[in-house]
């Protein structure tokens, strides 16, 4: 028998699903719909959902043979700053979770490795890996304000949006400046 790193999972904790109401009767079902606090770094470096947020689950457990299998949206705010601009975004996160949690000493549990099928640690699951992994799939490593934000003045650091359209640092000629003292 393989040994598996059992960490101690808190059945009131946030993302930790206790499956004692679901019946281990293949088919079997259970809604889950709660509102949780985000931990800490959920997300990416200029985008994530800020620790303590509420976090909305609308997942389903239902029990297949080998385990039981969590599948269902996850929701929340986010907030991020725009990659060119630095302005800050407010968006929403929706995700989709869909995951396989096997028995201990299942066939699936002894010929798999963790990384590939999650496990049930008695009769919880730990979601939080999932989540994780989901939220980060969907976020973009570099986000944007909106799709054509012309971000930021390369000379003065100004937000293009700020500035007016003919804004410049070019240095005015010497000669030109001479033409236009003489056409003032
Ligand atoms: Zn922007
Ligand atoms: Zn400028």
């Amino acid at each position: 028998m393989r040994e598996h790193s059992i960490t101690h999972l808190d059945p009131r904790a946030p993302l930790v699903l206790d499956t004692r109401d679901l019946p281990r009767s293949p088919g079997a079902m259970r809604e889950v719909v709660r509102v949780v606090p985000a931990p800490q770094d959920l997300g990416l470096e200029l985008i994530g959902v800020p620790a303590g947020a509420d976090l909305s689950l609308r997942l389903q457990m239902t029990s297949v043979s080998e385990g039981v299998y969590v599948s269902g949206q996850v929701t929340g705010p986010l907030v991020g700053e725009c990659g060119r601009c630095l302005r800050e975004i407010n968006d929403t996160l929706d995700v989709t979770i869909a995951e396989l949690y096997a028995y201990a000493h299942s066939t699936t549990d002894e010929t798999t490795d963790e990384d590939e099928v999650g496990r049930m640690q008695g009769d919880l699951i730990d979601l939080e890996p999932a989540v994780r992994d989901a939220v980060v799939l969907a976020l973009p490593a570099n986000p944007l304000c909106r799709e054509d934000c012309p971000g930021l003045c390369s000379e003065c650091g100004e937000p293009w949006d700020n500035l007016p359209a003919d804004h410049s640092h070019q240095a005015v000629d010497p000669r030109w400046a001479k033409l236009n003292d003489l056409t003032r």
